[in-house]
């Protein structure tokens, strides 16, 4: 079970992260993996961790925001791999914070851009390639458990991340005759560059939260991340499934 061989993984933001820890899940399972990221030498070191695994992947440079740039890198993907089973939509982050009401158009649409637009056109080249070739996918989109949980300053974020909750279920009843699926992964608070930039009585309260006392490790996002690109998990779609240690469920 839950075996990559012959599999090909595309994650976007692969390149630190959730999205290499997701990397390294797959090539862990024998998948090769396509990483898209903007920075060549992150790009570079994080092709040069998954070889030392003992995997094959490759990089390539590409702005998730950027259609043309997304269209490009999904063409190298291809001309690369051949083709991509599992289509990790993972790129993305805070976006633009601050109160709601000071809150601009520009802004808005900087972090519906960064968290969801990137996602829709990312699936979309993923699905167009599978439906012309009439071959079964699985779309993965990294949400967030802000989804969920309210969280003060960062309304874009939250709104985003509910958003792509309620793509996979639109996709999950559009593609599933396509053999297609699609599901949503919502992490709690996981130690990375990015949760580690908000202050520290935050994180110190989503410790407190978790059942263990404890926050997420990036090791904790391989599991989920190989179920739901392999076979075993073809009988579950259209779900968002939160990974957050329990913090979720914390009684008062
Ligand atoms: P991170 O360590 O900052 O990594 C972000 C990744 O996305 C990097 O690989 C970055 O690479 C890439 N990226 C950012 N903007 C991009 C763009 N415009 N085009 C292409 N790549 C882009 O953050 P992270 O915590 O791993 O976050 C990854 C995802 O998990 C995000 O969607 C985030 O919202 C979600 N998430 C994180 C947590 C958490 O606790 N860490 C919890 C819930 C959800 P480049 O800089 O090279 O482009």
């Amino acid at each position: 079970m839950f075996d990559l061989n012959g599999h090909v993984g595309l994650v976007t933001g692969g390149n630190g992260g959730l999205g290499l820890a997701m990397a390294k899940g797959l090539v862990k399972a024998g998948a090769q993996v396509a990483i898209w990221g903007r920075n060549a030498e992150k790009n570079a070191d994080a092709v040069a961790q998954l070889e030392a695994m003992g995997g094959t992947a490759a990089a390539f440079a590409c702005d998730v925001t950027d259609d043309a740039a997304a269209k490009r890198a999904f063409a190298a993907t291809l001309e690369r791999f051949g083709t991509v089973h599992s289509c990790f939509a993972n790129a993305g982050g805070a976006g633009v914070r601050g109160p709601f009401h000071e809150l601009s158009r520009s802004d808005w649409s900087q972090t519906i851009d960064l968290n969801l637009q990137s996602v829709v056109t990312t699936f979309q080249l993923a699905t167009r390639h599978w439906l012309e070739r009439q071959q079964p996918g699985k779309l993965i989109v990294t949400s967030s458990l802000a989804a969920i949980v309210g969280l003060a300053g960062a309304s874009g974020y939250s709104t985003t991340k509910a958003a792509v909750m309620g793509l996979v279920r639109a996709l999950a009843i559009e593609l599933g005759r396509a053999n297609i699926q699609a599901n949503a992964i919502l992490p709690g608070f996981i130690e990375t560059e990015m949760s580690l930039d908000t202050p520290k009585a935050f994180q110190d309260a989503c410790r407190r939260r978790a059942a263990s006392g404890q926050i997420g490790q990036l090791e904790d996002m391989e599991g989920i991340a190989v179920f739901l690109a392999s076979q075993e998990s073809r009988f579950m779609t259209g779900q968002c499934l939160i990974l957050d240690g329990g913090h979720s469920i914390f009684p008062l």
